[in-house]
């Protein structure tokens, strides 16, 4: 039997998203071709003054905006590495939390993260893939990224 029966990829568009989603296809075949899905999370940004209060939040319109263009992002890396529209998921929210939702909610047992992406470039970790290792509650594998993105 597959050791990982169902694989999710965390992808940030970032330009080190290939690698990462060519090691974990690459542990996908490894493992008799389980399933492989990707997520992307659409983040709220506010815009903040100078003293870091909110100011202006993502309203409906941007958030719906975002999320086509999420979608076609994500649609486009599915055609390139052949993962189906039925494995691909983009929601609003925090990456953190809702990629950790996502997984259990489809019964994934190995996330896939890069060790850092567009928040995390100076850092050993970042952010999101820390929150990720320390949330789920399933086998977390983050590919060491060492280019700048
Ligand atoms: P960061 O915390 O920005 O350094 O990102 C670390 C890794 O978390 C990235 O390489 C992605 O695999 C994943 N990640 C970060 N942000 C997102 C996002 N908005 N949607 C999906 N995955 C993300």
């Amino acid at each position: 039997m597959a050791l990982y029966q169902h694989i999710l990829i965390a992808a940030d568009f970032s330009n080190h998203t290939d690698m990462v989603i060519h090691r974990a296809k690459a542990l996908a075949a490894a493992n008799n071709n389980t399933r492989l899905s990707l997520c992307h999370i659409v983040e709220d940004f506010p815009l903040t003054d100078f003293a870091y209060e909110p100011m202006i939040s993502v309203d409906a319109d941007m958030r719906d905006a975002l999320l086509n263009a999420g979608e076609k992002q994500l649609s486009l890396l599915g055609e390139k590495f052949g993962i189906d529209t039925d494995s691909q998921w983009i929601e609003f929210g925090s990456p953190g939390r809702d990629i950790v939702r996502i997984a259990e909610e489809n019964n994934v047992d190995l996330i896939v993260v890069g060790s850092h992406g567009r928040k995390g470039i100076k850092m050993l970790l970042g952010s999101t893939a820390n929150a990720i290792l320390h949330h789920a509650s399933c086998d977390v594998l983050a590919v060491r990224l060492k280019d700048e993105s």
